[in-house]
This record gives C-alpha cells, sequence and structure tokens, in this order.
C-alpha cells in the first residue's frame, strides 16, 4: 500500500509572490522605435531605455532618445 498518489490532489500554481515574473509585472514591453524596426524588427542587441511616462522599456539601435510611444524625451 502506498500514500503516494494523493499527492497527485497538490497543485502548485506557476506564480508566486518571491518568483522572477515581479519585475515583467511591474515594465511593459514598449518594442523597437520605427527607425530601428527597420533595421531589425526582432529586436535583437538594440539598447533598451526606460520611459517613466509608460513605465516600460523601448529599443533603439541608435542613439535615439525619445520614447516612441508617448514621444517623451529620457
Ligand atoms: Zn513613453
Amino acid at each position: 500500500m502506498s500514500d503516494d498518489q494523493d499527492n497527485t490532489n497538490l497543485v502548485r500554481f506557476p506564480f508566486s509572490k518571491s518568483g522572477v515574473s515581479k519585475t515583467s509585472s511591474q515594465s511593459r514591453n514598449l518594442g523597437l522605435t520605427k527607425l530601428s524596426f527597420d533595421v531589425n524588427p526582432s529586436g535583437a542587441g538594440a539598447k533598451g531605455h526606460w520611459c517613466d511616462v509608460c513605465k516600460g522599456i523601448w529599443y533603439t539601435y541608435f542613439l535615439e532618445v525619445e520614447c516612441p510611444v508617448c514621444g517623451r524625451r529620457g
């Protein structure tokens, strides 16, 4: 006789308060600037810039300082 089967009733939810998901829920991915998107739509290797207004990070391959979403200069 074994009680092992009873353990299958315990379902562990993937989200936990101590997990890594904390940062991803606080910051949004605002995507690439138009200019950068034309160069490489995948966004691989682009530099991220934080936007205070959008509470998110946008990406560029150039020396751009303007958020592509709200237009704020950072
Ligand atoms: Zn913004």
